[in-house]
């Protein structure tokens, strides 16, 4: 008889496999082929346009940022060459988002994972720091053979070298990223001098460890475990999108080869495993098409290096519609426009850009918003009249100062007050401050004994008094009073 609980949980023993599996560190092989040499291509750009875009100069007059791209937190302004973004347009950055993940989910429906196996800032900068890790290490024989190599001098003195540039790659990255946002002369002056704030230094080394950690250590993990794109991507796929797969019918029975030999009645594949080997994410393409695949495509490279070897037909793995390797026999591809997804994601994009077209050519360089008081919202003075009172934000977007004048329409003997005139000459006209948001406080009375409704719209107007420019804006006389 035994004293164990029948349902009693078993403890577990150290020599029992646990659930989960330690984290293999991959070591992709090199290889050549017209998806690296793309990828490098891409890679390049990014790095470039990190790099570089920042020092840009682009005049814009005295007293004015000359960076052509910038994000300048601090005046509340987005500066791209000649087009300049306020707070108040901040729909124009809005529809610049909207287009790029549309144009993210089109990408997707038409060659699946493509965004994150090409142009992915984790892929690009995985890349640039396993090919200064081939640099150091060798290629990917040696360095496992250094991984499994007890710690010596030798050993020591690579791993310091590797891990010294790939911290030096990323404080590089994280100041030219941080440029976009401060004037980069000045900034890196004052960062090579010691003269930068404590704030410049501190996001520079925390988005430096992040580069360091992401594309040194998380790598690949990032792409499985931590981004969500993955977990429904495959939402926006269909059978016609073009994915990197193994053809399953022309590959299978697999088995090793020798050069020359007949390859009747057997399959293409002939076991080499140099599409795993180069896979960055570690995975075996031939056993179809899975959730960690980025497409970037290698595998394809490093299979249509071998298949020549044995006078075999390349694209035994390669880009093709997914409904190849889902049926017996390829889909034939049907035209985008009888692709529900691309016409829905193309119409997006293109009713988006319509709308930013359209508020670009509205977009004008005198404007103003007008913001009523909400308490009180009237109030009755002493003598039976009612005053309004508004936050009045004149926007002028020229580069010069603007003299103004304002009028208010739609009150019958209404008298307007505008406080702080004191900033012009003559006490009556309304200075605006040259490419900025002035304030100025308005009080709208209204003499007693009118008989008007409890809510009367008005309108205000400002007239530029040097180019007879008006702009206006609607808003309310509230006549119920408070006291
Ligand atoms: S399976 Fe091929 S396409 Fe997918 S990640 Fe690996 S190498 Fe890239
Ligand atoms: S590279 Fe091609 S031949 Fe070699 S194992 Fe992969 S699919 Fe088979």
């Amino acid at each position: 008889m035994t004293d164990q609980a029948p349902h009693s949980i078993k403890p577990t023993t150290s020599s029992e496999s646990s659930l989960y599996a330690a984290s293999q560190r991959i070591h992709p092989r090199k290889v050549k082929g017209a998806n690296r040499t793309a990828k490098t291509a891409i890679a390049w750009i990014s790095i470039l346009i990190v790099a570089l875009v920042p020092w840009l100069r682009w005049d814009r007059g005295a007293g004015h940022p000359d960076q052509a791209v910038l994000f300048d937190f601090v005046a509340m302004r987005a500066h791209f060459f000649n087009t300049e973004i306020w707070p108040q347009e901040f729909y124009f950055l809005t529809g610049i988002l909207v287009i790029a993940s549309i144009g993210l989910f089109l990408v997707t429906a038409l060659y699946g994972r493509v965004w994150c196996g090409f142009a992915c800032p984790q892929t690009v900068w995985t890349d640039i720091f396993v090919w200064i890790e081939d640099m150091v290490e060798g290629d990917r024989n040696a360095r496992l053979k250094l991984d499994r190599a007890p710690w010596s001098a030798g050993k020591i003195a690579k791993k310091v070298v590797k891990h010294g540039a790939w911290l030096a790659v990323s404080l590089f990255t994280s100041a030219s990223f941080l440029f976009f946002f401060n004037d980069a002369p000045t900034s890196a002056k004052g960062l090579l001098t010691g003269e930068a704030g404590i704030v410049l230094y501190g996001f520079v080394a925390f988005f430096g460890f992040m580069t360091y950690m992401m594309a040194g250590w998380a790598r690949e993990q990032m792409c499985i475990y931590m981004c969500p794109w993955p977990r429904f991507q495959g939402a926006m796929l269909d059978q016609d999108s073009v994915v990197v797969s193994y053809d399953e019918r022309r590959g299978e029975g697999r088995a090793h080869a020798r050069v020359g030999q007949s390859f009747e009645g057997r399959g293409h594949c002939v076991d080499c495993r140099m599409c795993v080997q180069v896979c960055p994410v570690g995975i075996d393409i031939r056993d179809g098409i899975q959730m960690e695949c980025i497409g970037c495509g290698l595998c394809a490279d490093a299979c249509d290096s071998v298949m020549p070897r044995f006078g075999l037909p390349q694209n035994l793995v390669g880009w093709r519609p997914f409904a190849h390797t889902a049926a017996e026999t390829a889909t034939p591809k049907r035209p985008w426009h009888r692709r529900p997804r691309l016409i829905v994601y193309g119409a997006i994009i293109l009713v988006t850009l319509a709308g930013m077209a359209v508020a670009g050519g509205q977009r004008k360089l005198l404007d103003m918003n007008v913001l009523h008081d909400r308490s009180p919202v009237s109030v009755m003075l002493s003598d039976g009249s009612i005053r309004n009172d508004y936050t009045l934000k004149i926007i002028n977007r020229e580069r010069a100062v603007r003299h103004l004048r304002l009028a208010v329409d739609g009150l019958a003997d209404g008298q307007v007050e505008v406080q702080d005139l004191g900033r012009s000459n003559d006490g009556r006209t309304l200075v605006a401050a040259p490419d900025d948001v002035t304030l100025y406080r308005v009080s709208v009375r209204r003499p007693a004994g009118q008989t008007a409704g409890d809510v009367i719209p008005v309108e205000f107007r400002l007239i530029d008094l040097a180019t007879g420019q008006e702009s206006t804006r609607s808003t309310t006389f509230i006549s119920g009073s408070e006291q």
